[in-house]
């Protein structure tokens, strides 16, 4: 006689891919069990964290672009169902040059697909945002439906909708399988015994610790700094409704503008060192100048801005940038989902549908998310 709890689907890991992952397997009647060690959307996760840009340009990527559709309607559609103010419609600005050839992929995907956009010449973008230093020889790719999301609280709340659709959801720390062929049960640190026909490792950029042979170089975790500034007192033309978000191609910078009072954010997307999640000291600051003396150029009416906050996060990357969706190589029901790298928030929606029809109807991953797809990541550092 067994003394383990019986599930479908055990997830484990409550950030955005694992949140929303369980919610479409317990809506469409499964009975989940979702485990996080430390909590949902919790300040380790790369999940955490105020606010994320949802954007529909990937190049030529066409497969991202539609997910990003995809995710941006199931979005609406949950801030609808759920009254939850998670998704704020900025519009995303791209700041870029007429002949960058991710410029003109992105202009051709769009039409291909259909994503409502305007391209903005150099006095266009001085118009309509003279908040913004721009150059001549610049342009812009302005995506109007596009945004940006309420990380923490968007994941918190997915969470929420989860147990009422009868899920079971747990602050516990689950180990990885052992043996091969089949999982049949998982165990948590505190020694309970979790039994379910699927398993899904959703646990980013933990995932190379809990599967060291498998995933120890195929995914690295890089440390990201974010800044808030503080805007001018009184002064609303660097927050929602006034300023856009904004990506700029050349330095690698992006950011949002001020949502509830938070500031005006900031951050490099260039990759940092390797780091541990669970160890990580989360004290910002390396980046700092690079990141003030970018503002200082770019929007000079911030020239004197204040940090009134700031963040340490990692992504979690792979070699391609590609997510990780497949099976364990080891076992016939335990998939593992990850490698959000930078850009992996705004795709929870879609990648959940399709991680819950992956393992309740089976089938093939996309070769673009399989393992094998994943070349193994030399550790590095950027700044
Ligand atoms: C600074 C920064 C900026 C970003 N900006 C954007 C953006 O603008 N737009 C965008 O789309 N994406 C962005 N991303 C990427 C995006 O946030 C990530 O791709 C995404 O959040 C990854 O989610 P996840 O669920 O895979 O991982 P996580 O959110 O890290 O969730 C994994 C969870 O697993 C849990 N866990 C780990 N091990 C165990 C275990 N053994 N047992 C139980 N639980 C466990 C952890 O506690 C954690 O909660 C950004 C990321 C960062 C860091």
């Amino acid at each position: 006689m067994s003394d383990a709890r019986t599930y479908d689907a055990v997830v484990v890991g409550a950030g955005v891919f694992g949140a929303w992952t369980a919610y479409n397997l317990a809506r469409q009647g499964s009975r989940v069990f979702l485990a996080d060690a430390f909590g949902a959307a919790n300040s380790r996760a790369s999940s955490a964290g105020e606010s994320r840009i949802i954007r529909m340009s990937y190049g030529g990527d066409e497969i991202y672009t539609r997910w990003s559709m995809r995710s941006l309607d199931l979005w609406r559609q949950f801030c609808e169902e759920t009254g939850a103010r998670l998704f704020h419609r900025t519009g995303v600005l791209w700041l870029t040059r007429d002949t960058d050839p991710m410029a003109l992929a992105t202009l051709a995907t769009f039409a291909k697909v259909g994503v409502p956009h305007r391209k903005l010449s150099h006095d266009e973008i001085s118009r309509r945002f003279p908040m913004i230093a721009s150059q001549d020889s610049e342009c812009a790719i302005y995506e109007p439906e596009s945004g940006a999301l309420m990380a923490r609280r968007a994941v918190q709340t997915v969470v929420d909708e989860f147990q009422k659709y009868g899920g079971t959801y747990q602050i516990a720390e689950v180990e990885a399988p052992g043996g091969r062929g089949r999982a049949s049960a998982v165990t948590t640190w505190s020694g309970e015994s979790l039994r379910a026909d699927a398993y899904i490792f959703a646990c980013g950029p933990w995932l190379p610790k809990i599967f060291p042979a498998l995933l120890g170089q195929r995914i690295f975790p890089s440390r990201q700094e974010i800044y808030f500034f503080g805007v001018p007192p009184g002064d609303r033309s660097y927050s929602l409704g006034n300023f856009p978000t904004w990506l700029d191609v050349g330095s690698l910078m992006y950011g949002i503008p001020d949502i509830e009072g938070r500031g005006f954010k900031v951050a490099s997307d260039a990759h940092g060192p390797a780091v541990d999640p669970n160890t990580l000291e989360r004290v910002a600051g390396e980046t700092l100048p690079l990141v003030r003396d970018y503002v200082r150029r770019r929007f000079p009416g911030l020239r004197d801005a204040p940090v009134i906050e700031s963040r340490v996060c990692q992504y979690e990357n792979t070699s391609n940038g590609d997510f990780l969706i497949d099976r364990h190589p080891d076992f016939e029901n335990v998939w593992l989902v990850g490698g959000g790298s930078g850009h992996g928030f705004k795709h929870g929606p879609a990648l959940g549908e399709y991680v819950a029809r992956l393992v309740l109807e089976g089938g093939k991953t996309d070769p673009r998310f399989s393992l094998a797809s994943k070349q193994t990541v030399q550790k590095r550092s950027v700044y």
